[in-house]
């Protein structure tokens, strides 16, 4: 089936399932309920994001093609995974200069030296991850907090830790304003200011851990706050180039811990994560 019909199909499997699909997405008894982009093609999805949020033909409709441009590559999949991405609004998390950039599939500034991740990356990290509903997820590196409101979609546990603290606060105001316009995951979204290297001993265990900063190892507390059966995505390597791993996380009946490491990439390719930082 060429991608844009699988795309088709599984928009419509959402709208046609919508109370199943509903709850698939994260409406759980205790939790916010997510709602699904009801769309069958393009123009639903435009019209929907319309009457949902306002959102212009010109964002909805580059979001939409973008997203099935990616699901085309294999860079995005997953119904959830498809449906998170394009209920996100890229635009809304990229400086106002860089608005009209949002859409293409690269990374973008966001000022104190940072970056938002390419879309493709986005896409990919979180469909390998395949949070489902109500499971616990800890990013290390908010940024611009993009990837936290795609996770949103899935789950209303989601924690992320930023240690830049303008930007930490920054983004938190952004949750906060988009809450109030209609975005209402974003305000479960739960964000620490610090170094991430230590995790979040509190919250733990995580079924998912998503490390968007370049680092040359996989941090030891992250390892030991991810749950058994638990999933960590992380880009390890020098700072110049990294390989996206795929971590994995058993625990035997006697209590040994085995950890299966996956190039996600599979030696095709590799990726540049901004520099992992460490609290002075
Ligand atoms: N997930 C972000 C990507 C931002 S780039 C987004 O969707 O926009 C990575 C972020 O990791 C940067 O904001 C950087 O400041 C942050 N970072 C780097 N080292 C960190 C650390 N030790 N703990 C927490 N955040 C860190």
């Amino acid at each position: 089936m060429p991608a844009g019909w699988r795309l088709r199909a599984v928009l419509f499997l959402l709208c046609a399932g919508m109370a199943a699909a509903s709850t698939a997405l994260g409406q759980q008894a205790d939790g916010p309920a997510v709602p699904t982009p009801a769309a069958g093609d393009r123009e639903t999805f435009v019209a929907e994001m319309a009457s949902r949020h306002g959102e212009g033909a010109g964002t909805a409709g580059a979001r939409f093609d973008l997203m099935q441009r990616l699901v085309r590559q294999g860079q995005l999949y997953g119904d959830r995974a498809v449906a998170a991405m394009l209920l996100t609004p890229r635009h809304d998390f990229v400086p106002p200069g860089s608005r009209g950039d949002a859409y293409r599939d690269s990374p973008l500034p966001i000022g104190f030296g940072q970056t938002i991740s390419a879309p493709h990356m986005v896409a990919r990290m979180t469909s390998v991850l395949a949070v489902q509903p109500g499971q616990r997820v800890l990013e290390i590196g908010t940024g611009s907090g993009y990837q936290a409101a795609v996770l949103a979609h899935f789950t209303d546990q989601v924690y992320s830790i930023e240690i830049v603290p303008p930007l930490a606060a920054r983004t938190a105001d952004a949750f906060a304003r988009m809450a109030a316009a209609g975005y209402g995951a974003y305000a479960g979204i739960r964000l620490a200011t610090g170094d991430g290297y230590d995790g979040w001993p509190e919250h733990a265990p995580y079924d998912r851990i998503i490390v968007t900063a370049a680092i040359d190892h996989i941090p030891p507390p992250l390892l030991q706050q991810l749950a058994p059966d638990g999933i960590m995505v992380i880009p390890v390597g020098p700072p110049t180039v990294q390989i996206l791993l795929e971590v994995r996380k058993r625990v035997a009946a006697d209590g040994t811990v085995s950890v299966q490491r996956r190039d996600v990439y599979e030696g095709m390719g590799q990726v540049r994560f901004v520099p992992f930082t460490r609290a002075q």
